[in-house]
């Protein structure tokens, strides 16, 4: 049995429909729905896709955003996790430490079995999904990036079949030949010479083209379209050649989009109540603001008093929504009006001290998707973003399809997330799972009718603050725990 993961990056599965995406809906006929499926907190790329391979929530793997503070050296360090180089540089001198859980690359390599990549997604991203690839003489291809491939001469055989690599295009155009690239890169010469148990192909659309035009905007809707029609051509080897030699695909996205509504400039929001607010740190800053769609407040000095300072500034504004500190008692955080950051799962010591999402709603924005947040970026108004706890960002796209998964387009109402596939693919290759993973073995689309579909749990916490409350939902199948929404409001 062998499996083929196949991302669609940022990909609202309400966006999945006959007229746009007519091959995932192919897939669908074929497999398996998973109508009630959820990403983690933060929902961005570069915290969801550590999750897909360390089968656990940000809080395990401890890739707490795109961009963090290292405090673990003096003076303290900005990360950004796009850089494929920067990346390979700290798991090197943390001693193979930059995750803090094994991924399903090294679990594999352990068992004698291969993982293969092939991404359009940022260098960063692309050597997440297999981040000590070389170590094991696996395959990681970039459709862009010479710096994230290994090894060089796979590199070398693919630019001779396939073509050379393409360049990057700038971020306001949608990136079609990379998709291209990884695609023909997978079908004549991954599957062919290498035939590794389990392969990721990630395309890095529809995610740029929502950020720069707009999650319903034709320009999007075109690349999704592409997207498919590259999908398209694997489902066509899996039909003829795939299923047969016993390939599972799992299509999956790895958050949702919603429509930034008003802008805001939370350094300057902080300047204004008093604070010396900085974007990295800096000698004469009181506290870093990480840009981005999720807040991320670090102090220099992090005392509780300092924390529930700037926890009450916050939530006086109109922008603030979710608050998270590190954890008081078993709800609430060390600041008043603020939840505990282990009830999202980023209690790692990586994690801002403040963690915060932007103060999202229900309206509907004018391609008629639902869902508007305040926003922090220099784009205009109307475009997508995501990071926080609106549903529409946490909600992702799940399908899977092959022998493994009996129940040809069937729907699946259980709660999931991105963090079962790791522990589902391990279950049925037959390999231990290891206890840092947080997720579970989709026993109801694995064994469906064997047993007893299973149950699931509600919960809500709440905090507040003066006019400020906020609501998390969740809910619980069996130890794992998925989260539903985080709203606030005054
Ligand atoms: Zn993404």
């Amino acid at each position: 049995m062998r499996f083929l993961i196949v991302s669609f990056d940022g990909l609202r599965p309400d966006l999945v429909a006959p007229d746009l995406t007519p091959n995932l809906c192919r897939l669908q006929a074929q497999g398996i729905t998973l109508s009630n499926h959820r990403t983690v907190y933060p929902s961005e790329t570069r915290s969801a896709f550590p999750s897909l391979v360390t089968g656990s929530t940000t809080s395990r793997h401890g890739m707490v955003g795109n961009i963090y503070v290292d405090r673990s050296v003096t003076p303290s360090r900005y990360i950004d996790t796009a850089d494929a180089v920067l990346l390979r540089k700290l798991d090197l001198e943390s001693g193979g430490r930059l995750m803090s859980t094994q991924t399903l690359g090294e679990i594999l390599a352990s068992a004698g079995r291969s993982l293969a990549v092939l991404a359009t997604n940022s260098p960063g991203t692309t050597r997440f999904f297999h981040h000590k690839a070389e170590d094991f003489g696996h395959v990681r291809l970039s459709g862009h990036f010479r710096e994230a491939c290994t090894p060089d001469d796979l590199l070398a055989e693919a630019e001779e079949l396939v073509g050379p690599l393409p360049p990057k295009p700038p971020s306001t155009k949608p990136d079609k030949a990379g998709q291209d690239w990884i695609t023909s890169a997978f079908l004549d010469v991954i599957w062919p010479k290498y035939r590794s148990d389990v392969t990721v192909l990630s395309y890095g659309e529809p995610d740029l083209s929502s950020h720069f035009h707009g999650t319903g905007a034709e320009v999007t809707r075109a690349i999704i379209a592409h997207c498919d029609r590259q999908f398209g051509r694997v489902l066509d080897w899996w039909e003829a050649e795939g299923r047969a030699e016993g390939v599972q695909i799992i299509a999956i996205s790895d958050h949702g989009h919603i429509t930034g509504h008003t802008q805001v400039s939370v350094v300057e929001r902080l300047r204004d109540a008093g604070y010396r607010p900085g974007t990295a740190p800096a000698p004469d800053v009181d506290v870093v603001v990480v840009p981005g769609q999720v807040g991320a407040l670090y102090l220099p000095d992090p005392s509780d008093e300092r924390i529930a300072r700037i926890v009450a500034t916050i939530t006086g504004e109109p922008w603030c929504g979710p608050v998270f500190t590190r954890a008081k008692n078993d709800i609430e955080g060390i600041a008043l009006g603020s939840l505990g950051s282990h009830l999202v799962f980023i209690d790692h010591v990586r994690a801002p001290d403040v963690s915060f999402c932007f103060r999202a709603n229900d309206s509907v924005d004018p391609f008629g998707l639902v869902g508007g947040t305040f926003y922090e970026n220099s784009r205009r108004a109307g475009l997508g973003v995501h990071g926080g706890l609106h549903p529409r960002e946490l909600v992702a796209l799940g399908v899977v399809a092959g022998s493994a998964f009996p129940g040809q387009g069937a729907v699946s109402v259980v709660p999931s997330g991105i963090c079962d596939f790791a522990p589902t693919i391990l279950h049925l290759l037959e390999i231990a799972q290891p206890e840092s993973m947080t997720g579970r073995v989709l026993t109801e689309v694995v064994e469906p009718g064997q047993k007893a579909a299973p149950e699931s749990r509600s919960e809500a916490f709440d905090a507040g603050l003066g006019r400020f409350r906020q609501v998390l939902r969740r809910v619980q199948v069996g130890a794992s725990t998925y989260i539903e929404s985080g709203t606030a409001e005054w």
